[in-house]
């Protein structure tokens, strides 16, 4: 959740996503700079692009058009997590190898959770392992409602 990684996190994440975007050969434009900036700094766990496009807009960076094809594309490139809620709303999160977490979706409320379960991430390894499949990434979204408070 927000706030809780320790502060080595978002220059690691930072310092990874540039190393990824670097060997795309992509051009590095401003709002690519400051894009990347805001993620690594509030892209802890689902922020709406609509957010993004106004944090960016609030200083004088980026068109709408602009912020939502580099989503896109960080998206594609494995840097970004994208979750649709119930609501439509596409948000992200960052993407990081090793620092996982998934996501409830209450379908009677709308609410999005993080959880955290290490015995999925071992299960989801195991099963790569045995087809033979090295994992670059993957994502859980477990859709259903809220009957008891879950596990710590
Ligand atoms: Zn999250």
């Amino acid at each position: 959740m927000a706030g809780t990684r320790e502060p080595g996190e978002r220059d690691r994440w930072l310092d990874w996503a540039q190393g990824r975007l670097a060997r795309t050969g992509l051009r590095a434009g401003a709002v690519r700079v400051a894009l990347l900036e805001l993620l690594a700094r509030d892209g802890d766990c689902l922020i709406s692009a609509q957010q993004i496009v106004a944090r960016l807009a609030a200083r004088g960076v980026g068109s709408q058009a602009s912020v939502y094809r580099l989503l896109d594309q960080f998206v594609v490139l494995g840097l970004l997590r994208r979750v649709v809620g119930r609501d439509g709303l596409a948000r992200y999160e960052k993407a990081h190898p090793g620092h996982s977490h998934y996501h409830l979706v209450d379908a009677r409320t709308g609410a999005v959770e993080p959880f955290t379960d290490a015995r999925l991430e071992a299960a989801i390894a195991g099963a790569a392992e045995r087809h033979g499949f090295q994992l670059d990434r993957y994502d859980v979204v477990l859709h259903g409602v809220r009957v008891r408070g879950g596990a710590a």
